[in-house]
């Protein structure tokens, strides 16, 4: 393994693989990825693949609008096929005040020429019958968006990042950021140390930890999601958009030939990653409640996968002010794998010290300590 480096960077999910590739289109050299395990096999590994514009804050907008450039001509680029499935979002919601903030939030994203159509309970049931409207205020759908791979994703930065000559080692932990002083000064790894002057976290939910190796703090917690699949499942017509009972925290989607349902979200931070199958009392719930002929499916299987959580669900991105080169690429907030293009792109601009595409200002880590937090009408939803 190389023993210096200009650029290591700590994770190979989405997110530091989008970094390494956005590095790479730039003719950086020396670029060092390192991966404790295998590639994607984090929470992007675990993620629902979705994609969307529907968003409340303009920033993450700005970042879905940037990332399409990528997703809609992903072959092209990659030489990766990423089967974007643009089935649409369908977001539901339940009461008045949820009503009023998609209708401000609508307002908002047509501001960006998002096509998002404000639909009313009678024209949600007559667009997807098989759904219970009786309780809804109204919902809003925007066909632009749906779901892709996340593996295949990763794979096309991978590949792309090792065509302009990444170097990418599984199975190599990061233990210790080494610093000099203010300055970092590289990682220790089992395999042996690597002296660097810039060391980029993308360690998803493990991004408090790999901040503690460097004496920082960094404000990420992790967060159980899990999700279950149905056998196939013939009863509902496709297309079938991605569903999001906004009041419930509940999601479903054509998966295959069967669906992904999403189960619960836990309500604190553990790196646990079982599936409690006690869930499915819950998944059934709300699975009949919203979709009653969904009393028909059986779930096959389901997995856990870490949300990685900021305090404002919102990212952490930019270099960590008082430790030089120590660079944040954190927090996504269940957003992270439709936002890694964007991601890695600004990232690249910042590490060598271009001006960042899109202003990024507001997502400094000083924010917590100002008070400063990103504010959204309600919490943000977690696809
Ligand atoms: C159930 C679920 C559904 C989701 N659905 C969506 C969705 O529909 N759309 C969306 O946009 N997002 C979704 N997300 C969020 C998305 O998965 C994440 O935001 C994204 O994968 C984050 O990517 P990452 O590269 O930062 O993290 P990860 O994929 O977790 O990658 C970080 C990597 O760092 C490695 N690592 C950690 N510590 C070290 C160390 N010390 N040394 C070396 N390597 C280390 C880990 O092994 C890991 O591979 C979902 C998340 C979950 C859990």
């Amino acid at each position: 393994m190389e023993k210096t480096a200009d650029i290591v960077i700590v994770g190979g999910g989405i997110i530091g693989m989008s970094i390494a590739y956005h590095l790479a289109q730039k003719r950086a050299k020396g670029v060092v990825l390192l991966e404790k395990g295998m590639l994607g096999e984090g929470s992007t590994a675990k993620c629902a693949g979705g994609i969307r514009a529907q968003f409340s804050t303009e920033i993450n907008i700005r970042f879905s609008l940037e990332s399409y450039k990528t997703w809609d001509r992903f072959q092209e680029i990659m030489e990766t096929e990423l089967d974007f499935k643009k089935v649409g979002y369908l977001f539901l919601a339940s009461t008045e005040e949820e009503w009023a903030v998609f209708q401000s939030n609508s307002v908002l994203q047509h501001k960006f020429g998002i096509p998002v159509e404000l639909l009313s309970p009678r024209e949600i049931q007559h667009r997807w019958p098989y759904l219970r409207v009786d309780d809804l205020r109204g919902g809003t759908f925007c066909g632009r968006e749906g779901y892709a791979g996340p593996y295949e994703a990763l794979s096309g930065f991978a590949r792309g990042a090792r065509r302009g000559g990444v170097k990418i080692f599984e199975e190599t932990e990061v233990t210790q950021i080494l610093r000099n002083g203010n300055q970092v000064a590289g990682v220790r790894t089992p395999r042996g140390d690597i002296s660097s002057p810039v060391v980029v976290n993308a360690a998803g939910p493990y991004a408090g930890e790999v901040g503690k190796m460097a004496g920082v703090e960094v404000p990420v917690q992790p967060y159980r999601r899990q999700l279950f699949f149905t056998g196939p499942f013939p009863h509902i017509s496709d297309p079938i958009p991605l569903v999001i009972d906004f009041h419930r925290g509940w999601y479903f989607r054509r998966e295959g030939a069967g669906l992904l349902i999403s189960g619960p979200k836990d309500n604190f931070p553990s790196f646990n990653l079982n599936v409690d199958y006690d869930a499915m009392v819950e998944v059934a719930e709300n699975s009949i409640y919203r979709v009653p002929v969904l009393e028909k499916a059986a779930i096959d299987r389901g997995w856990a996968g870490s949300y990685e959580i900021s305090p404002d669900n919102h990212a952490i991105l930019g270099e960590f002010p008082g430790l030089k080169g120590f660079f944040l690429a954190n927090g996504f907030s269940g957003h992270g794998f439709q936002h890694s293009p964007a991601v890695g792109r600004i990232m690249a601009e910042l590490i060598l010290g271009e001006k960042p595409s899109i202003d990024i200002s507001c997502l400094s880590v000083e924010r917590f300590a100002r008070g400063d937090l990103i504010r959204e009408p309600l919490t943000a939803f977690k696809d």
